[in-house]
């Protein structure tokens, strides 16, 4: 039997043992005071294991043992082509447990095994693979001083990072903060999500297996208002990197200034806008796409399609395009390989999202595709579809992190990049249509990280990824994530 069957994955369920501990100086260790918290499988409605449980000791531990890394050097010191080699290694380290990894993130979360086998766990090392062999390619600077001077401008590592990240693609945005945290030679303490802390914990065997010194990556799961607040105000920590809700995300804003003012890196909420004209190319391709764009990982994706605008004069033809490409995330079982959609990351978040759908109803729209009781049991919530939506209605301004989508019809480009912009959120957005030049111009009128035109959220490790407005601020992925890590030094060289 191999890994196409259920059978297959349902008893390597059965056979897994879960590393459950903290891993702190190259070390797995339970926490100081030994306290634990269970980690449940959604769809198994069951506990997996009782996980360690930091508290301000275990932070204490992780941040002193990331500041000896640092200090000692054979990390923040060594040579690019060595960070590069050892890097490179974790890569393959994760692609030789990659059956093991995606089944931890798809009991742990929920999602489907085609998807963590198929997107997070080669995502992850794609990504640490992209930092390993730029980082032996990027040159400092020489500033155009006059004659008498000689001035060079290069990048140090930032010293101890800490990094607090969500639970819907747990491996993957880990390794999009580690790729250019460690390749810049910083050391690290990574608090996962309470959620879905179990890949995280399993990447501390790997990466003593790629040969990263002890101390430079620490992995401490937790909650957030105690492991996850005591790190951020750590006075020494010298930056934060956090993907997570826009109210955490102020909040760790608040505890960079209550301490030491360490830098702090936000890829927060969103509520993004797919816009359909009239001349769309294709309008099957652009209602498979918007489908995808809010149903995969049941959406619980920051850059979601949440808000579908549709030119009036196409609606009731886009509608029925969307309905059938709905039906392809219908629930099912996360461990059979043909399933599409799986549960939502728990039972308690199902019901929030659930209400969304009520209010949705109460304020005036209209139940297009409902989702609910669609699975099992309510952890599921299968696709659902509100149209007539107002964009002032709680489903149009507020994220809902899940498989609902709110549509409003526009009449002409002013009113859909109106609609498009009136919202808290700028991560992503995007536009179909054939007309070149309304691309363009349009592309340069929203006001979102990521415009993508005549698809919805294609893209690779090459393009920057990040929001305007309150989804946050810096970019992940991309040369341009070295920015958070590193500090600009000038050395100025008189020569007289
Ligand atoms: P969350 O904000 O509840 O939690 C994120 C992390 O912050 C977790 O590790 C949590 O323990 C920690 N945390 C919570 N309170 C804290 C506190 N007071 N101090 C320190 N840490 C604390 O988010 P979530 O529910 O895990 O994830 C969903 C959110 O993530 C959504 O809003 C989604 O849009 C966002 N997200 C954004 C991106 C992006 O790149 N912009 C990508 C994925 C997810």
């Amino acid at each position: 039997m191999d890994f196409h069957h259920l059978q297959y994955w349902q008893q390597r369920a059965q056979a897994l043992t879960i590393e459950n501990r903290l891993f702190i100086n190259g070390r797995y260790q339970p926490a100081a005071e030994g306290g634990t918290f269970a980690v449940e499988d959604p769809a198994g409605q069951r506990e997996l294991t009782q996980v360690a449980r930091a508290g301000d000791a275990d932070i204490e531990l992780a941040v002193s043992a990331a500041r000896a890394a640092f200090e000692r050097g054979d990390w923040s010191r060594a040579a690019p082509s060595r960070r590069k080699a050892v890097l490179l290694a974790l890569a393959e380290q994760i692609e030789l447990h990659a059956e093991t990894l995606a089944l931890l993130e798809t009991l742990d979360t929920g999602k489907p095994i085609r998807h963590s086998l198929r997107d997070d766990i080669p995502g992850a090392a794609r990504c640490l693979r992209w930092y390993a062999e730029a980082i032996d390619k990027v040159y400092g600077e020489i500033a155009p001083t006059g004659v008498d001077a000689l001035a060079l401008i290069e990048r140090e590592p930032v010293g101890v990072v800490g990094a607090i990240t969500p639970w819907n693609f747990p491996l993957l945005l880990a390794c999009w903060k580690l790729g250019p945290a460690l390749a810049t030679g910083n050391s690290v303490v990574l608090k996962p999500s309470e959620k879905s802390p179990l890949s995280a914990i399993y990447l501390g065997r790997l990466a003593q297996q790629a040969g990263l010194p002890d101390g430079v990556l620490n992995i401490v799961s937790g909650f957030g208002h105690d492991a996850g607040k005591a790190l951020a105000l750590h006075h020494d920590v010298d930056a934060l990197t956090f993907t997570g809700s826009t109210q955490v995300a102020k909040q760790l804003m608040v505890y960079a200034g209550e301490s030491n003012m360490k830098r702090v890196w936000l890829e927060a909420g969103g509520k993004s806008a797919n816009i359909i004209f009239a001349d769309c190319p294709d309008i099957d391709k652009a209602a498979q796409a918007a489908a995808a764009g809010i149903f995969y990982n049941q959406g619980q994706v920051c850059i979601a399609g949440t808000r579908l605008l549709v030119e009036e004069s196409i609606q009731q033809t886009f509608l029925q395009a969307l309905r059938k490409h709905a039906a392809a995330f219908a629930p099912g079982n996360p461990l059979d390989p043909d399933t599409q959609m799986g549960t939502l990351i728990d039972r308690g978040h199902s019901a929030k999202v659930a209400g969304f759908i009520d209010n949705g109803i109460e304020q005036g729209a209209t139940l297009f595709l409902d989702g609910r009781g669609s699975g099992p049991h309510d952890a599921y919530l299968g696709p659902t579809v509100l149209t007539r939506v107002d964009n002032a209605m709680q489903v149009a301004r507020e994220e809902i992190f899940g498989p609902v989508l709110a549509v409003t019809p526009f009449n002409g480009e002013q009113q859909a990049i109106a609609l498009a912009n009136d919202s808290d959120y700028g991560l992503g957005a995007a536009l179909w249509t054939r007309d070149l030049s309304r691309a363009h111009r349009l592309a340069r009128q929203l006001r979102a990280g990521s415009v993508f035109i005549n698809n919805y959220n294609d893209g690779d490790m090459t393009v920057p990824f990040g929001g305007y407005k309150q989804s946050g601020n810096g970019r992940d992925k991309s040369l341009h994530a070295l920015d958070k890590f590193t500090e600009l030094k000038t050395t100025w060289i008189s020569l007289e």
